[in-house]
C-alpha cells in the first residue's frame, strides 16, 4: 500500500489546490478597466444592467444588486416584515447566514432537520416546526440542488408563510425545467468568489413580487427614494428625496458589477463544466463502497458549486477527522461543509439544544468537500480521486 503524505509519503499535489476557485479572464479585468475609466464608479448603469441580466437568466420580474449574499437574506427578512416574535425556519446545514438573517431584524430562527440522502431541509421537518409565529422560510440549495420547491410552495402556501430561497449555491441551477430565482416569493444569490459566479463580493434577491420589490430597493439604500410614487407628497423641487424606511447602506460598486456582468456571460460554459465534472466524481465515487453519493432529486437540473463527499465511517478504522487531514497533507484544501448553526456558541447561548436535528449532525460528522471549479482539469481531478482511493484504501476496515 501506497504510504500516505500525512505519514511522510509523498503528497498527490506538489503544490496545494483549494475546493473552490475563482476563474477571472481578460474580459472581467477590462470590464472592471472600463469602469475605472467611467464617470461612475457606484450608483451608475451597470448595476441595472446586472439586474436585467439576472432577471433574463432566471425569469424574475425584478433582480436587486445588494453588497453581498448576506445583505440579500437580511434585506429578504426585511421585506417580509420579520420582527420581534416572529419566527423563520431554515436548515442547519448552511453558511452561517441563512440563520444570522432573521436574528439581524429581532427574529428568531428555527432549524429543520435535513434529508440524510439529498442534505436538503426536509419538508415533512419544516411542517413540524411549523407555529403561529412562523412567518417564513428560507430554504437553502445546498450544493446546488434545488430543494424540494413543490412541496415547500405549497407547505407555505398553506400557512401563509414567505418562502425564501437560499440560492447562494444554486445559480443557474433548474427545477422542473424553470430557473431558480423565478419559484420562491424570494430568491437570494451570492457571488462571493468561490460562488459559480463572483462580483469579489456582491449578493441579489429576485422576485415577481412588487410590494417586495419595493422593500428590498428601499432597503439597499436608507430606506430614501426619488420615486415619486413612493413618497407621500409633491416633491419639493428636483433635488428632493424622502426617507420612507430605515435601511442601510448595502449598494454594491459599479467595479464589481462590471465583474459580474462579465461573468454572468460565462455561466452557461460554467455550468457546463461543473456539470462534466459532477459526473465524473460521481462514476469514480459511486464505485468506492466507504463513499456515498449525494442524491439527486429528478427534478433538480443541477448546476453544483459543491462536491461533497459523505464516508461511511462503519467501514473505515478512523473518522472524518483522518481523512480531512490526510486528504490536506496530500496537498488538496478540502473544506467541510457544514458546522450545523445551532452548534455554535453563539447559537448555544441562546439556547439551541444538541440532538436537534440527528440527520444533519450525523452528516456533519462525515463529510468533506473536494475541489469543485471551472478551471478544474481532468488530470487534477483524476489526481483528487487518486488521492482520495488512497487514503480510504489505508483507512479501509
Ligand atoms: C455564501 C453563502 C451565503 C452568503 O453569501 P455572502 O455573499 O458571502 O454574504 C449565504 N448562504 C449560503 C448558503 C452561502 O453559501
Amino acid at each position: 500500500m501506497e504510504k500516505l503524505a500525512v505519514f511522510g509519503g509523498t503528497p498527490v499535489f506538489e503544490k496545494k489546490i483549494g475546493y473552490g476557485h475563482q476563474y477571472i479572464d481578460d474580459a472581467d479585468i477590462q470590464a472592471v478597466v472600463n469602469v475605472l475609466k467611467s464617470n461612475y464608479l457606484t450608483c451608475g448603469p451597470k448595476i441595472e444592467e446586472v439586474e436585467k441580466k439576472l432577471c433574463e437568466i432566471t425569469g424574475a420580474k425584478h433582480a436587486v444588486l445588494i453588497a453581498n449574499g448576506t445583505a440579500a437574506l437580511h434585506a429578504a427578512c426585511f421585506a417580509t416584515g420579520i420582527g420581534p416574535g416572529d419566527e423563520v425556519i431554515t436548515t442547519p446545514i448552511t453558511f452561517a447566514a441563512s440563520a444570522n438573517c432573521a436574528l439581524y431584524c429581532g427574529g428568531k430562527s428555527v432549524f429543520a432537520d435535513i434529508d440524510p440522502d439529498t442534505y436538503n431541509i426536509d419538508p415533512d421537518s419544516i411542517e413540524k416546526h411549523i407555529t403561529d409565529k412562523t412567518k417564513a422560510v428560507v430554504a437553502v440549495d445546498f450544493t446546488g440542488q434545488a430543494v424540494d420547491i413543490k412541496r415547500i410552495r405549497e407547505i407555505c402556501d398553506r400557512h401563509g408563510l414567505i418562502f425564501i430561497e437560499d440560492a447562494a449555491h444554486s445559480l443557474g441551477t433548474k427545477y422542473d425545467g424553470k430557473t431558480v430565482g423565478s419559484l420562491a416569493d424570494m430568491t437570494e444569490f451570492s457571488f462571493h468568489p468561490v460562488k459559480t459566479c463572483t462580483a469579489g463580493e456582491g449578493g441579489a434577491i429576485t422576485t415577481d413580487d412588487d410590494e417586495l420589490y419595493k422593500k428590498l430597493v428601499l432597503f439597499r439604500t436608507h430606506g430614501i427614494t426619488r420615486v415619486q410614487e413612493w413618497m407621500d407628497k409633491e416633491p419639493e423641487g428636483g433635488w428632493y428625496y424622502q426617507q420612507i424606511a430605515l435601511g442601510y447602506n448595502y449598494r454594491m460598486t459599479d467595479m464589481q458589477a462590471a465583474l459580474l456582468s462579465s461573468q454572468l456571460d460565462k455561466l452557461d460554459i460554467f455550468a457546463v463544466r461543473r456539470k462534466e465534472l459532477v459526473r465524473r466524481y460521481d462514476e469514480a465515487f459511486s464505485r468506492i463502497p466507504e463513499i456515498v453519493v449525494q442524491k439527486e432529486i429528478p427534478e433538480s437540473d443541477t448546476v453544483r458549486h459543491l462536491y461533497i463527499l459523505q464516508f461511511d465511517l462503519d467501514m473505515l478504522k478512523c473518522g472524518r477527522r483522518e481523512i480531512y487531514d490526510a486528504l490536506q497533507a496530500e496537498g488538496i484544501g478540502v473544506n467541510v461543509h457544514y458546522i450545523p448553526v445551532y452548534s455554535f456558541p453563539y447559537y448555544q447561548k441562546l439556547g439551541y439544544e444538541m440532538g436537534a436535528c440527528p440527520n444533519a449532525e450525523r452528516l456533519y460528522e462525515r463529510i468533506v468537500s473536494i475541489p469543485l471549479y471551472y478551471s478544474l482539469t481532468n488530470e487534477q481531478q483524476d489526481k483528487v480521486i487518486e488521492a482520495v482511493r488512497k487514503v480510504i484504501a489505508y483507512y479501509r476496515k
